[in-house]
């Protein structure tokens, strides 16, 4: 109930405060176009014995509507991008399947799925079965395929039931190479939509919806500041804090100035803009600070909270060999409990009643005792190429999106000085069409953890190491598991790893500079 009611008033005080806002620019306009300019400089009153300043008048009104300009377009770009594209992931089916259920008031549902239905939305990210280790992986390729959900499917019905397209999710999550997952190789799943969280994906409790790269809910606006607005609540501060600098300075010198004519001076729209100027210099300037900040490191004040010590669990694609098959693994390595593999892996697509059981747990959170589905599942001739992702993890604090200040700042506000300035185009950290990644990630960081799993890219080296097969082959053949005498692509693998360490301590050395704190 509690927080329906805060739901309930930050919906109100979102659709409130633009019209405050825009109020308090109106009555900025009047103070300084009719009171200040108008009324002292170009029309002074005979008893202040002051002479008429048109140049003044002009120039302040020049300054202060130029201003005032950009302020505003970008305060109607950044509403407009709020309402028309704010960057929501796509319920899944399950979701609309579950609402018009409820809207028939039927119970068939309840009673076949047996458990009672959620009540609540939850923002829990389910556990599931480890995966395999790679070889284990190997043997789950033949198994489970389907083409129902995102588990599985390659195509279609992502944004179907969405008025808002999205290209992030267009593309099933496991066509990129490299994608954010839970420990078990899965994305993290939302309890509430039903569906798989795209990366750097926040379920918003006040619009209840997956939002990408969500950074807060904002009543200044009217509500979620995300990776499509970002950057035009950026461009909004700074120039609010622009306009905010030009009044506050030009009201106070004509306060000092009337209060040197007369010591009584006391005009109540010279002290209000004063004031009002003043506090919301303070406030545009600290999130405008903050803002930029968050944008430095690539991060969202989401994000933020555990920036830190977060780990992030990556599901990094294994690279096939030409006939399709997995690279040899890596030697396992000594662990506390004997052998552990370097590395788990997971392979898609996933058997479709794997994602009926993450729905069926998330309408069903009471339920712990269920067991996940087995793998055998009817086996699907025109399924795509199955992708294996091992499943890497950084070190707690490390930010794989981190790409270096200048580059995180370039994701957000553009390549240029005029998408800098001008609030026209998107972020390109909205541009998902990459196959490699939702977004853009740290190419040195995810080579680094690729390395020390003893994981390398075969594509990319075959590419690169042609002609020096000789000398590749006379090193390291024994670091995977299966020896030197394993065929090719062993031999290869094992090589490869080496020349692969020196580029990567290469890239390790630029990341990290990259990634320090400033
Ligand atoms: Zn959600």
């Amino acid at each position: 109930m509690a927080a329906r009611n805060h739901k309930a008033t930050n919906t109100w005080v979102a659709r409130i405060i633009p019209v405050i806002l825009i109020g308090l620019v109106g009555y900025s306009a009047y103070v300084i176009t009719k009171v200040v300019a108008i009324d002292y400089l170009i029309n002074p009153s005979p008893d202040l014995l002051v002479q008429p300043r048109s140049g003044s008048a002009a120039a302040i009104l020049l300054f202060y509507y130029l201003l005032l300009i950009p302020l505003l377009v970008c305060y109607a770009r950044l509403i407009q991008t709020i309402i028309t594209n704010p960057g929501y992931v796509p319920r899944s089916e399950a979701w609309y399947l579950q609402r018009k259920e409820e809207a028939a008031g039927k119970e068939s549902f309840n009673r076949s799925h047996h458990g009672r239905r959620r009540s609540a939305p939850r923002s829990t990210e389910k556990p599931s079965p480890l995966p395999q280790s790679w070889p284990a992986g190997i043997q789950d390729l033949e198994s489970g395929r389907s083409n129902h959900s995102s588990l599985t499917s390659t195509n279609k019905h992502a944004s179907h039931y969405s008025h808002y397209r999205n290209q992030s999710t267009d593309l099933p999550f496991w066509q990129r190479d490299i994608f954010v997952c839970n420990p078990d190789g899965r994305p993290p799943f939302c309890s509430t939509c039903l569906t798989h969280k795209p990366d750097r994906t926040h379920h918003c409790s006040e619009v209840d919806r997956c939002v990408l790269k969500m950074d807060h809910f904002c009543p200044w606006v009217g509500g979620i500041v995300s990776e499509t607005s970002f950057k035009f609540f950026i461009q909004f501060l700074v120039y609010a804090a622009l306009f905010c600098i030009m009044v506050l300075t030009t009201i106070a010198v004509f306060i000092v100035e009337r209060r040197r004519i007369n010591t009584g001076f006391l005009d109540v729209h010279y002290y209000l803009i004063l004031g009002l100027s003043a506090l919301f210099l303070l406030f545009t300037l600290g999130m405008a600070g903050s803002s930029i900040q968050l944008a430095l490191v690539n991060s969202t004040t989401v994000e933020n909270l555990n920036r830190r010590s977060k780990v992030w669990f990556l599901a990094v694609l294994i690279p096939r060999t030409a006939d399709g098959r997995l690279p040899a693994p890596p030697a396992p390595r000594q662990g506390a409990t004997g052998t552990e593999p370097r590395f788990q892996t997971i392979t898609y697509p996933r058997p479709a009643e794997e994602e009926q059981f993450l729905i069926h747990q998330a309408q069903n959170p009471g339920q712990t005792n269920l067991s996940p589905p087995s793998s055998t599942t009817n086996p699907a001739t025109s399924q795509p190429q199955p992708r294996t992702f091992a499943i890497l993890s950084t070190t707690p604090g490390e930010n794989p999106f981190d790409i270096g200040p200048y580059d995180n700042i370039r994701q957000v506000m553009g390549y240029s000085v005029a998408e800098w300035i001008s609030p026209i185009k998107q972020s390109p950290c909205a541009d998902h069409r990459s196959r490699v990644s939702a977004f853009r990630m740290n190419d040195g960081l995810v080579r680094r953890l690729k390395e020390e799993r003893g994981l390398v890219d075969v594509h990319a080296e075959g590419k690169r190491g042609e002609g020096s097969t000789a000398r590749r082959s006379r090193r390291r053949g024994s670091v995977n598991g299966t020896g030197s005498g394993s065929g090719s692509a062993a031999e290869d693998y094992g090589s490869r790893r080496k020349r692969n360490r020196r580029k990567t301590r290469h890239h390790r050395r630029r990341s990290e500079g990259g990634n320090a704190p400033r």
